[in-house]
């Protein structure tokens, strides 16, 4: 039973209601708001922190390793991936001109590393071919070059190959969502926290929302940015879940290296995060299990996270403990392509993040935020 004072301040008619604090909410609101700086924002999100994928992460702003890159190239045709590439790498560089000092933007640039000869071969000859593309998006010839110190004067062990890319760079995922809800709250955007959507509907003149503790609010826009748990709410959309299991260590003494590092066509990846070993992956042990929304750690992928670090990582400080482990739920499907747009003037979505959601949100948000000013 809600007081007159509760309904007139905080369950007035908003102009947009999103439903989902992660980036792709975040961005989002951040984008509307400063566009049209009237507009009344309200967002709902279900957990007491955002509970999918953005604080969840390992921290890597991806533009993408070579082999990934080449892999978006087979299933998307080469137009598209560049598509997407740049606009993930559009997404990194708005996070650090927005938010990058109070985030621990590092653009340390970041390594793929091949222990199997045939894929480094080859992804080694479509180099020249990849730099060439991407040079219009980078503004660099040699975007992708070969490092042939790296793995030696890291200690990495088990690895004979490294490419290097020059614009890839890591956050503090946390600080990141902490940074962008402190700016929010200053613009006067409402964030709800704990309110978890159950459904909506689409009435003459607004949208009904409808959340689980039963309170209603209303909108003349609605937004879903619910990414892996948007089925939920809208049954048709495609996509699936996918589990990220990621770990990190207590801190090593004498790590000598930064940056990000990716392996196993990006299905592994770690970085040095203060003198820590951050390392998550292994999707692709299983896929059948790691398809899924519920956040939890598996033997399987634990294990052999565990014996990736200790063997090939950081095989001189075998004693080093693991830390802390945790999971987190992306949003596939098998076209490797987000979904960011308006279906009708009262609803729209920005979802489907492959996987790729720190580098694409901020751009998907500003052209959906964009596409949602000019029919509100
Ligand atoms: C281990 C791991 C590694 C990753 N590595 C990278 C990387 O290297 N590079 C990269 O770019 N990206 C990476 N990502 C992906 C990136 O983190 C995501 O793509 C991005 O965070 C997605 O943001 P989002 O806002 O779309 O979704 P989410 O962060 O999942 O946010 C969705 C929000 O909606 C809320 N919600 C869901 N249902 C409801 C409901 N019914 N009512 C109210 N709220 C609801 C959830 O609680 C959640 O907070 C990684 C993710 C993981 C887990």
């Amino acid at each position: 039973m809600l007081s007159f004072w509760e309904k007139d301040v905080f369950l007035k008619k908003y102009d947009v209601i999103i439903i989902g604090a992660g980036f792709s909410g975040l961005w989002l609101a951040y984008f509307l708001k400063k566009y049209q700086p009237k507009i009344e924002i309200a967002i709902l999100e279900a957990g007491t922190l955002p509970t999918g994928a953005s604080t969840k992460n390992a921290g890597f702003s991806c533009f993408g390793s070579p082999s990934e890159l080449l892999e978006n190239i087979e299933v998307m045709g080469i137009d598209h991936a560049m598509f997407w590439s740049e606009k993930r790498y559009k997404g990194i560089n708005m996070i650090r001109q927005c938010f990058g000092s109070e985030v621990e933007f590092d653009d340390c640039g970041g390594t793929e590393l091949f222990d199997d000869k045939i894929l480094f071969e080859e992804t080694k000859e479509q180099l020249s071919t990849l730099n060439h593309s991407i040079k219009s998006i980078v503004g660099n010839d040699n975007h992708f070059f070969l490092d042939e110190h790296i793995i030696q004067n890291a200690g990495f062990s088990g690895f004979q190959y490294a490419i290097k890319n020059s614009v890839e760079g890591s956050i503090h995922s946390g600080k990141l969502i902490n940074i962008m809800t402190e700016t929010l709250h200053a613009m006067k955007v409402r964030i709800f926290n704990g309110v978890k959507v159950q459904r909506f509907d689409n009435e003459l003149d607004s949208m009904k929302v409808y959340a689980e503790n039963g309170l209603i609010f209303e909108a003349r826009h609605l937004s879903i940015t619910t990414n892996a748990f948007t089925k939920q709410l809208l049954p048709e959309v495609d996509l699936y879940p996918g589990r990220g299991q990621v770990l990190i260590t207590e801190p090593i003494e004498g790590l000598n290296w930064r940056g990000t590092f990716h392996f196993d066509k990006g299905y592994y990846y770690f970085r040095n995060y203060r003198n820590r070993i951050l390392f998550g992956g292994g999707r692709n042990l299983d896929f059948k299990t790691e398809n899924t929304d519920e956040f939890a750690l598996t033997e399987l992928v634990q294990n052999k996270l565990e014996q990736l670090l200790y063997e090939n990582i950081i095989p001189e400080h075998k004693n080093i403990r693991i830390d802390q482990r945790w999971s987190g739920i992306m949003a596939f499907d098998e076209t490797k392509t987000p979904l960011s747009k308006c279906l009708n003037n009262r609803l729209s979505l920005s979802v489907r993040m492959n996987g790729m959601g720190v580098a694409l949100a901020p751009t998907l948000s500003e052209s959906l935020a964009n596409e949602i000013l000019t029919i509100l």
